[in-house]
């Protein structure tokens, strides 16, 4: 291991032109990875590895947060993924709610809160659909197993974001990001050709790497070695394909379609979040229980995690990192998440 860690460390340093270069890494596996192998002090200093908006729960918008504390309030059963319990509402949390009596269960997998409410009919149970499209697929499979079961008490608030849309809207009026660290997991299910369009408007080239140091820092090398001439690479060839899982696309856009979505730090982008199709409508919580957000979006008093999550400052020039915001009393999703970028300082000393 550290063999191979040399020779990409000397291939870096081969097409290293000592000018500024800034990496975005748009995946919160990758962010932890990097933090985790301190990856970004192995890099000459003027190679900027930048976290970017891949954590699914810190991007998920405020009012959708809060909309799903008070969805809690309504006698549903809440059924969710862990970290997004703890993620601060402008008045409570997930978990708070649950202290208070509310019936706030935590899910590793969609199915598994499908199987739940199968068992428990005389429960509405409405699982909190947040994520990409590494994570949709499953969502997807529960609400058409629900349909075809013919079950009444399950339904999704679909959350959902889907990244091409959000990485152009990183780009659109201007970036100094030269490359992005594209993601592993969500690739393996999109492939990566829907990240063409980087290169062909924009200039910029990607690769869509393994979460190894080895594979990061390989995926360094390609997007410095294709500077002038940018592509879009796959490093990850022992998972990604260029085409993707063509089922699982299958199966999302047959329960989703295109919609837009408002994104925490980059605000509402158009077609970039999904809404269940109409055949589907009655497993739709967002109609089921005429879940209103709020149309105020406030952010958190005092947290940066926008500014985080679209890599203008790093999770250490927040203000609150490490005083007023740790990881037992954390202020932001960011450093809520397993996945956060400030979790991730945090936890390796970054
Ligand atoms: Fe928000 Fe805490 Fe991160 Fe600051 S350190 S951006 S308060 S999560």
């Amino acid at each position: 291991m550290q063999g191979i860690i040399n020779t990409a460390k000397e291939l870096i340093d081969r097409y290293n032109t000592g000018e500024s270069i800034k990496i975005m890494e748009v995946c919160g596996s990758h962010t932890m990875a990097i933090s985790k192998y301190g990856l970004r002090q192995i890099l000459p200093p003027n190679i900027k590895l930048i976290s970017g908006p891949g954590c699914p729960v810190c991007v998920t918008a405020q009012n959708e947060i809060d909309a799903s504390i008070s969805l809690a309030s309504q006698g549903v059963t809440i059924a969710t993924f862990g970290d997004l319990v703890r993620v601060p509402g402008n008045n409570s949390s997930l978990q708070e709610e649950r202290a208070k009596g509310r019936d706030v269960r935590v899910f590793y997998s969609p199915l598994d809160a499908l199987d739940y409410a199968m068992a428990n009919p005389s429960k509405e149970v409405v699982f909190i659909g947040i994520g990409f499209e590494t994570t949709i697929p499953s969502v997807a499979m529960t609400i058409k197993e629900a349909y075809t079961k013919k079950i009444k008490n399950y339904s999704v608030y679909c959350l959902h974001k889907t990244m091409p849309k959000a990485l152009e809207a990183l780009v659109v009026n201007g970036s100094d990001i030269q490359g992005f660290l594209l993601p592993g997991h969500v690739s393996a299910i999109t492939g990566s050709t829907i990240y063409n369009f980087l290169v062909d408007r924009y200039n910029i080239g990607g690769v869509v790497s393994g979460f190894e140091a080895t594979d990061i820092l390989m995926s360094v090398v390609m997007i410095l070695k294709n500077l002038k001439d940018p592509k879009i690479e796959i490093q990850y060839k022992r998972v990604v394909k260029d085409e993707g899982n063509t089922e699982a696309q299958r199966l999302m856009d047959e329960v989703f379609e295109e919609s837009d979505a408002e994104w925490r730090g980059l605000g509402m982008i158009e077609e970039s979040g999904l809404r269940i199709r109409d055949k589907y409508s009655e497993y739709d919580a967002e109609k089921k229980f005429k879940i209103k957000k709020p149309n105020s979006n406030t952010e958190i008093k005092g947290c940066r995690c926008g500014d985080v999550l679209k890599g203008i400052i790093t999770p250490k020039q927040c203000p609150l990192f490490g005083k007023a915001c740790t990881p037992l009393n954390p202020v932001g999703p960011c450093m809520v998440s397993s996945e956060g970028s400030c979790a991730a300082y945090y936890k390796y000393g970054e």
